[in-house]
C-alpha cells in the first residue's frame, strides 16, 4: 500500500516505529490515515524481524481525533479492501453508518489490541477523543509531560468514542467525570490512574520509549505474546467485550437520535462549544440546522 499519512521506521533492531504524519491537521484521523495505520500495523505484526511496535506521532499534538472536515469518506473507503467482514457501507441510515464504524473504529481498535506482539504508544501534546482510540488499544503508554487526554464527544450528543474503554482505562468514577465535563486528564494524573506507564520530559519521549521497546525486545517472543494474551483474557473475563458492544450500540442510538432531531449524525449545537474552537471561521464541520 502506498502511504501518505503514515511513516514506518526501524529505530533499532527488532523495533518498528509507526508515525502518524499529518501534523498540519494535528494528526486528525481521516479514513486514509486509519487504513494506512492498520496496514502498517499488520505489516509489523507479520514481519518476523519485528518484536516490538511503537506508535508515535509527528508534530505538537498526538491526535485531534476523527477528522470532522473529511468529505467523501465513503469514496475514500471504497479505495480500500475491508479488513473485517462488514458490508453495505453505502446503505442509508444506521445500517451504513454502523457498518462503517464497526470496520474502521471498533473493528480496527480490537484487532490492534490483539496483535500478538507488544505495542507501545508514545504520546505528546493533546490526545482528543478519536485520538484515544489510537492509544488505548496499545499495551503500554509512554506520555510526554505535556500530554493530555480528553474525550469531548458528549458535547456532540454522543456517549463517547466508538472504542468505549474509558471505565477500563481510568476507572468508573473518573470515566464519568472525563465524559460529563470533557476536561482533559494530564499525563501525571493519567499515570496515577494507571492509564499511562511512564511520564517523561517531552524532549526525551522518543528515546525513552525506544529504551523500553529495546528492553522488551530482548525477551522470548513466545513468552511476551503469551503474557499479552493472558492479561487480555483476564480483562475480557471481566466482561470487557460485552460492555464494549453495549456501548457501541448506545453510541449508534445517539447518532440516529441526532439524525432524527438535527439531520446530522452528531448534535451540532455542541460543536459551538469546546470543539468549535478548533475550527477556523467558516470551517464548521456540520451545518447548523434550521430551527424546527
Ligand atoms: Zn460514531
Amino acid at each position: 500500500m502506498e502511504r501518505s499519512t503514515i511513516l514506518v521506521e526501524q529505530p533499532a533492531e527488532h523495533v518498528a516505529r509507526i508515525v502518524l504524519n499529518r501534523p498540519e491537521t494535528r494528526n486528525a484521523q481521516d479514513t486514509r490515515l486509519l487504513y494506512e495505520l492498520n496496514d502498517a500495523l499488520d505489516e509489523a505484526a507479520h514481519d518476523p524481524q519485528v518484536r516490538v511496535i511503537i506508535v508515535a506521532a509527528n508534530g505538537k499534538d498526538f491526535s485531534s481525533g476523527h477528522d470532522l472536515r473529511e468529505r467523501g469518506h465513503l469514496e475514500t473507503q471504497d479505495q480500500f479492501r475491508p479488513v473485517g467482514t462488514q458490508a453495505n457501507y453505502h446503505a442509508p441510515g444506521a445500517e451504513g453508518r454502523m457498518a462503517r464504524e464497526e470496520e474502521i473504529y471498533l473493528g480496527f481498535c480490537e484487532r490492534w489490541r490483539n496483535i500478538p506482539k507488544p505495542t507501545i504508544a508514545a504520546v505528546q501534546g493533546r490526545c482528543i477523543s478519536g485520538g484515544l482510540m489510537l492509544v488505548w488499544p496499545m499495551d503500554l503508554i509512554v506520555a510526554a509531560d505535556d500530554a493530555q487526554f480528553s474525550d469531548v464527544v458528549v458535547a456532540m450528543g454522543i456517549i463517547g468514542v466508538e472504542y468505549f474503554a474509558h471505565p477500563w482505562e481510568v476507572g468508573v468514577r473518573k470515566a464519568k467525570e472525563m465524559l460529563f465535563t470533557g476536561r482533559p486528564i494530564s499525563a501525571e494524573e493519567a499515570r496515577m490512574l494507571g492509564m499511562v506507564n511512564q511520564v517523561v520530559p517531552r524532549a526525551e519521549l522518543a528515546a525513552r520509549t525506544l529504551d523500553l521497546a529495546k528492553e522488551i525486545a530482548t525477551k522470548p517472543t513466545f513468552a511476551v505474546k503469551s503474557v499479552k494474551q493472558a492479561v487480555n483474557a483476564a480483562q475480557d473475563a471481566q466482561g470487557r467485550h460485552v460492555a464494549f458492544q453495549t456501548a457501541f450500540a448506545i453510541h449508534h442510538l445517539n447518532h440516529s437520535h441526532a439524525m432524527e432531531v438535527f439531520g446530522v449524525p452528531v448534535d451540532p449545537t455542541g460543536i459551538h462549544g469546546s470543539v468549535r474552537k478548533t475550527y477556523k471561521e467558516g470551517e464548521e464541520p456540520f451545518r447548523r440546522p434550521e430551527p424546527r
